[in-house]
């Protein structure tokens, strides 16, 4: 039995070390284009800053890779030949396979404006962008920032930490408003503010302009011009769908997937920000693009294609990340809605977040406590933690596991409502009755 395995992310790599939980004699073929392999792509944000250093972004050892016993191909796969059940490395050698996983990601949008292709144009995608970052930044110069959500944040941050001048353009009156609500966006710009960064509002970026070849200014759809050295961008990104173009597989934005991620090739599956998933929650099939879930994929996909049957099971999207220096946890459906019946509630700041029952670790020392709740006719579906994150645990559990809320629907919604108190103490009865 040969398994092939396309792409060295964390979906590639948890199907190479579920695959070896079940078939320790068939072979493996890993086939990667990224020279690095496998790494912490989140990691990426915080070594740009400095935070993390080299090393931290390889979390498995030598040995590790060893025992997995299977053969690394640094090489492009350029084509999958479905009628010969083999994969075109590199336009040339053929290599076949019993069983093949696409876990080829996705990758960051182009910048389409004039000018995108000058020297000083950066994107932080993989671990090169960040190198490439690191290798341009300069201390007391400038960059200006493109994009609307958590990447272009880490960009702001990562270039502000080395030393650079920062303006951060931002199409719409305020940060990410698909998912925070007007509180949360001020929020993060007041703290970008505080450190420095040059906001624009509603500013459109038109051309980049440069001398001999590198970023000099861009200039606004206003007219307005800002001198820099760089420009760093995240617009969005898409999964890497060229390799499937003639081979027939079906697709939407990404690979269509059943539940066992298999294609609708039974001997081809698809795994990681690649691949399009079933949502029970929303009935629709739906891109993750998040770390937990590709690794999730990851290995149910190399279970099915080891012989252990095995379901991937969506559950409430869970995201940790640092917005401004802020740990914020991003929980299931927490932007605008076409629900009308999904109703949000925000709490500020309070201090029964370090009041809470025993068995919940208390923690303080932040600046900022937020917490928004989306609330569900019965259930919770969303939930925003900023800063104390104490309550973000539980409310994943009970978002996921789609706990009756009932009980105390009506008093969180109330005005001025101990939100943190409620959830606590629900939570306390909530995980005992389902045994958690
Ligand atoms: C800067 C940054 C910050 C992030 N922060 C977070 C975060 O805070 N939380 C979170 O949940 N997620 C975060 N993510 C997203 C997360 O990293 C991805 O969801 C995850 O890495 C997807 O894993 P994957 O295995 O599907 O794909 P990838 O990690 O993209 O791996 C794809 C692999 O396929 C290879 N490949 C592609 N095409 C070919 C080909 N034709 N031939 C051979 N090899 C090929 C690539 O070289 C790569 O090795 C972040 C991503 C970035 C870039």
């Amino acid at each position: 039995m040969r398994y092939v395995i396309i792409g060295a992310g964390v979906a590639g790599l948890s199907a190479v070390e579920a695959i070896r939980s079940v078939d320790t004699a068939g072979e493996i073929v890993m086939i990667s284009d990224d020279p690095f392999g496998y790494y912490s792509r989140p990691g990426l944000a915080y070594y740009l800053t400095g935070e993390l250093p080299d090393k931290a972004l390889f979390p498995r050892t030598k040995e590790h890779y060893q025992n997995l016993n299977f053969n690394f191909l640094k090489a492009r796969v350029t084509r999958i030949l479905r009628s010969d059940h083999a994969v075109l490395v590199d336009g040339k050698s053929k290599l076949s396979y019993d069983k093949l996983l696409i876990a080829v990601g996705a990758r960051a949008m182009p910048l389409e404006v004039s000018g995108a292709s000058l020297d000083g144009v950066v994107k932080l995608d993989h671990l090169t962008d960040a190198r490439h970052i690191m290798s341009l930044a300069r201390r007391g110069k400038t960059a200006v920032v493109v994009g609307g959500g958590i990447t272009a944040l880490e960009l702001t941050e990562g270039l502000l930490a080395r030393g650079m001048k920062v303006h951060y353009l931002l199409r719409g009156d305020r940060y990410w408003s698909n998912v925070l609500d007007k509180h949360e966006s001020h929020v993060v710009e007041d703290r970008l503010k505080e450190e420095g960064v040059i906001l624009h509002h509603k500013a459109e970026l038109k051309e980049i302009t440069g001398k001999r070849g590198r970023v000099s200014q861009v200039t606004l759809q206003d007219g307005s011009i800002i001198k820099c050295e760089m420009v760093a961008y995240a617009v969005g990104i898409s999964p890497c769908l060229e390799l499937i173009h003639e081979s027939h597989l079906a697709k939407d934005r990404g690979i269509l997937v059943n539940e066992q991620l298999q294609t609708t090739d039974p001997d081809i599956y698809a795994a990681g920000d690649v691949a399009q998933v079933y949502d029970p929650l929303t009935g629709k099939s739906v891109l993750d693009s998040l770390w937990n879930p590709a690794r999730e994929q990851g290995r149910v996909a190399g279970w099915n294609m080891a012989g252990r049957r095995a379901a991937y099971l969506k559950s409430a999207p869970f995201n940790v990340t640092r917005l401004a220096g802020l740990t914020t946890t991003i929980i299931g459906v927490v932007g605008r809605g076409k629900d009308d019946d999904l109703i949000g509630i925000a709490r500020g700041d309070s201090e029964t977040w370090r009041e809470l029952p025993e068995a919940i670790i208390a923690q303080s020392g932040f600046d900022v406590n937020h917490m928004r709740l989306m609330v569900g006719e019965k259930t919770l579906v969303g939930a925003i933690v900023m800063g104390d994150q104490t309550l973000s645990w539980p409310l994943q559990k009970m978002i996921a596991g789609r706990a009756d809320i009932s009980s105390i629907r009506d008093r969180i919604m109330q005005p001025d409502a101990p939100l943190a108190d409620l959830i606590a103490q629900f939570w306390m009865t909530w995980r005992t009755e389902v045994a958690l």
